[in-house]
């Protein structure tokens, strides 16, 4: 056994089951293990690696900014997290921001920030605010998330959970507009499922659960966590519906690869629902966060990243559905966020993913049946033909195994 592994292994919770490599070093879409071998990363740790590993660029205004100034509290005024906010605002239609780091804090704040919207503007009965959320849904793992999780997993042992939140169908109209009652604050949904395995709702749904919002004035929240900033081939999924949420949530790709960052972004008359004491965070809007986040944001514009990932994603969508294997059930998925879902009964995910490994393409199962393909959006099209190739392989080696029995 490996003793990095195995130390690794002593020491560390085991909370995850990773894959039996340990990485050492990465640049663009490539990473090397400790004995030099080489990886495709199709996986750039859950879409916060869509920059690639290391982009000079960010790792330039890291290095600059962390001798600068990194960490302040907003106790005081910075330079540089007006700037940071104010691109965030503009490039997404938002109006104001409030940083956060994680992910799932950023989901909090939105909480948060539904239910106050929901007292203070929308006169809602005190405690009595409640959100819709969909089955399926994945917005991190804190107490009151998975507490609105459908998936026992992420919520056994972990109870008494907060109450107020509704489960309805993912992708079902109908069930939401069933759902919504005067006392909605908020309606929070990915517009693509990510956790759940690559989730793409039925046309429309997006777009007819805004119309409902708006109709009971409640707010549409779209978790663009994982979706966002490129991923899906637009700089956000609900762009593919034309819809422009109440409240938006980003994260993951935010950081450059690099750091945690994540912000709510909502307009004014949400955002102004905060008062100075109602909610904080001493590392989020932090001058190396805003700094590395700005820069990611210029990045993802100034190098075309959305516009690649529509066209790598198609590219890559299209040479899959050339493989003619009985072990694929389904390919789905919008620009680079492309999910292969496996036949339980033929094959296990997971195996296909170590597989994949030792073929020099890193991906990790979700859900023991679909296998994620989410490189970072800087991958070529040469990459992306070496990595349906070994796929192409792995799948027909484990076909022949299938059907000899
Ligand atoms: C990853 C993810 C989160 C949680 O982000 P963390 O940074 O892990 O807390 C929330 N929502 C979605 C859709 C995600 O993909």
């Amino acid at each position: 056994m490996n003793n990095t592994i195995e130390l690794e292994n002593r020491y560390c919770a085991h909370n995850y089951h990773p894959l039996p490599v340990v990485l050492v070093r990465g640049e663009g879409v490539h990473v090397w293990d400790d004995a030099g071998n080489k990886y495709l990363d199709m996986m750039s740790a859950y879409s916060a690696v869509s920059h690639g590993h290391a982009h000079p660029r960010l790792v330039k205004s890291l290095q600059q900014q962390a001798a600068q100034l990194a960490i302040t509290s907003r106790a005081f005024y910075t330079d540089k997290l007006g700037p940071f906010l104010k691109r965030a605002c503009e490039l997404t239609g938002m109006q104001m921001a409030l940083p956060m780091n994680t992910g799932a804090e950023a989901v909090e704040t939105a909480i948060k920030a539904a239910r106050k919207w929901g007292y203070k503007v929308k006169n809602i009965p005190a405690n009595k605010a409640e959100i819709i959320v969909c089955n399926g849904n994945f917005h991190g793992r804190t107490t009151t998330i998975v507490g609105f999780s459908s998936e026992a997993q992420y919520q056994h042992g972990y109870g008494p959970f907060t109450p107020g939140f509704k489960l309805i169908p993912y992708g079902d109209a109908a069930a939401l507009e069933q759902a919504i009652s005067p006392n909605t604050a908020a309606f929070l949904v990915e517009p693509i499922q990510g956790e759940a395995g690559i989730v793409v709702p039925p046309a429309g749904f997006l777009k007819k659960a805004w119309e409902l919002c708006r109709k009971n004035h409640a707010l549409l929240i779209c978790d663009e966590i994982q979706t966002g900033l490129g991923r899906t081939g637009k700089l956000l999924a609900c762009e593919h519906e034309q819809v422009k949420p109440d409240g938006l949530i980003l994260g993951k790709a935010l950081g450059g690869g690099l750091l945690p960052v994540s912000m709510f972004l909502a307009s004014r008359d949400v955002m102004n629902v905060f008062t100075p004491g109602d909610h904080g965070s001493t590392f989020g809007g932090n001058p190396l966060a805003a700094t590395v986040g700005l820069e990611a944001l210029n990045v993802l514009i100034e190098e075309k990243l959305v516009e690649r990932s529509a066209e790598m994603g198609a590219y890559l969508l299209d040479k899959l559905h050339s493989i003619h294997s009985p072990l694929i059930k389904s390919l789905r998925g919008k620009g680079l966020f492309i999910g292969i879902e496996i036949d339980r009964h033929k094959a296990s995910a997971r195996e296909i993913c170590e597989r994949l490994m030792a073929r020099g393409i890193l991906s990790k199962e979700t859900h023991e049946t679909v296998v994620r393909l989410a490189p970072p959006l800087v991958i070529t099209r040469e990459q992306i033909d070496w990595a349906v190739e070994r796929i192409d392989l792995v799948l027909k080696e484990m076909g022949k195994r299938t059907a000899t029995g």
